[in-house]
């Protein structure tokens, strides 16, 4: 599902080089991703998800090449491919939770909002133990159920892959239990992959597979 080769990044006048010889994660594959800050995880996450480019190097998604797409190609093929779960929520204040959770389908994924994304919003919030809060705005919500309402706008499309960047962070163990739960069990009713930035130790067992991102720089290009 993904597979990075000779991927060469930098940031516009950084220091910080992400360098990467090879890595791949098949499809269905649970993989966590793992290292201390700074070392490029989120990084990683974006040149995969095509919001970043690589200098050098091929990113495929699904046998795709999109880095070498235009901006709008890669949009597109990003709503329909990956549902994505951002690190600090990104949820837009002025929208409810549902308005929310059903935003990318108004960005055009699976031909807008249909009745078909609205029963699937509202199975996802109910899973999800936020089903009272659809109509209410982000602020009136917990960190934790703001989290869920993230989780559930990155699962509502059924997208093959699944990016989240810590989407337990700044959560109780009981709320991280069941954020990584639901993305899993979701993840493997449809057969997705799925890729998770985290810090938490305890969370790993619950994967197939671990990626230590320095591990993976110091086989990398420089
Ligand atoms: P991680 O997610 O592992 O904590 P990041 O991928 O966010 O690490 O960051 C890797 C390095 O790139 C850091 O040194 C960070 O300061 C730098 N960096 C991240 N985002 C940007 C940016 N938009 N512009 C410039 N430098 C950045
Ligand atoms: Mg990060």
């Amino acid at each position: 599902m993904i597979h990075c080769e000779q991927v060469r990044f930098a940031y516009p006048g950084e220091a910080f080089v992400l360098g990467i010889e090879a890595f791949s994660v098949a499809r269905g594959e649970a993989v966590a991703l793992v290292g201390p800050s700074g070392c490029g995880k989120s990084t990683l996450m974006n040149l995969i998800s095509g919001l970043l480019v690589p200098q050098s190097g091929a990113i495929l998604v699904d046998g795709v090449e999109v880095n070498l797409f235009p901006l709008a190609a890669r949009q597109r093929f990003r709503l329909g491919m990956i549902g994505l779960v951002p690190q600090n929520f990104e949820l837009l204040d002025y929208l409810t939770v549902r308005e929310n959770i059903l935003l990318p389908f108004r960005l055009g994924a699976g031909g807008g909002i249909g009745d078909e994304a609205r029963a699937r919003c509202e199975e996802l919030a109910e899973r999800a133990g936020i089903a009272s809060h659809l109509r209410k705005y982000p602020d009136q919500l917990s960190q934790g159920e703001r989290q869920r309402a993230a989780l559930c706008r990155g699962l509502v499309t059924a997208a093959p892959l699944i990016l989240a960047d810590e989407p337990t962070g700044n959560l109780d163990p009981e709320n991280q239990d069941r954020i990584v739960s639901l993305m899993l069990e979701e993840a493997r009713e449809i057969g997705a992959t799925v890729l998770m930035i985290t810090h938490d130790p305890l969370l790993l067992p619950r994967f197939d597979r671990t990626i230590d991102v320095p591990a993976l720089r110091k086989g990398g290009v420089a």
